[in-house]
């Protein structure tokens, strides 16, 4: 078998168009797959539209009939939302020793690219996201605690935010009431360091959830933001006759930044 690091990217440009040098690209998901020894690149790039396309309800937990490592990747790809590999989008195969390929998805299969220098951010890594998974543990909250364990509550959430995005978050706890997402809504500086205002979140919807028992006192994950996405309904110009445009609705409110001195806080 041999390894590789699969890299998705999301073409921002147009979709089901070709991809063509000096388009935006967006890191949708990455990660590690063993295939047979003689694969190739090509191999791995036909894996990745393989796997995520393949038809996967992301509430019904991991699913069946795919291999293991094929199924958690396609899993946590539905579970973030992430669209369908498609025609337009762009693959990265890194074979460790043999260097990094880029692959164009086209009509009629892949078409190998020069790197892209237009990402406006890194893909997901899938481990990121499986400590957090459901049916991870065979843990579960109505099970007596142990003597001497805490429990932790492992979650990922789906939080709408007032800044117009869509933050998907992985928190050890219950969902807070605001985050730190974007530096849309204006911030602070205090001497000399930047601090964008937290987003207040208006919904929230649990994407998956799971129990682990640990020490007391054992340290808790930091909530990490695993991506984010528009709310849907930003500014946007037709980009075809007839189609509906958008004056936006977020952000709800937008701020300037404050300044505090030394001497202010005085
Ligand atoms: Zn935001």
């Amino acid at each position: 078998m041999s390894s590789y690091l699969v890299s998705v990217y999301h073409n921002r440009t147009g979709q089901f168009e070709p991809y063509t040098d000096g388009e935006w690209l967006t890191g949708a998901i990455r990660c590690r797959v063993q295939l047979a020894a003689h694969s190739t690149p090509h191999d791995v790039a036909d894996w990745a539209f393989q796997t995520f396309n393949a038809d996967v309800d992301p509430f019904n937990g991991l699913p069946s009939g795919l291999p293991p490592g094929e199924a958690l990747a396609a899993w946590v790809y539905r579970l973030v939302s992430l669209r369908s590999l498609s025609i337009g989008d762009v693959v990265a195969v890194d074979a460790d020793l043999n260097g990094t390929t880029w692959w164009a998805c086209e009509p009629d299969g892949w078409r190998p690219i020069c790197a892209p220098n237009r990402i406006d951010q890194p893909p997901l890594h899938v481990d990121y996201v499986r400590p957090y998974l459901r049916g991870q543990s065979a843990v579960d909250a109505a099970t007596v605690t142990e003597p001497d364990t805490e429990v932790h509550r492992l979650c990922v959430f789906d939080l709408s935010l007032d800044c117009g995005h869509i933050a998907t978050v992985a928190v050890n706890g219950w969902h807070p009431v605001n985050i730190a997402c974007c530096d849309r809504l204006g911030g602070v500086i205090v001497h000399g360091e930047y601090t964008a205002y937290f987003s207040t979140i208006d919904y929230v919807d649990v994407l998956s959830e799971r129990y682990e028992h640990r020490q007391p006192a054992a340290g808790r994950e930091p909530t990490i933001v695993l991506r984010r996405r528009p709310r849907g309904d930003e500014p946007r110009q037709p980009s075809w006759r007839g189609e509906p445009t958008s004056a936006g609705r977020f952000p709800v409110r937008v701020g300037a930044t404050w300044h505090i001195t030394h001497k202010a806080c005085r």
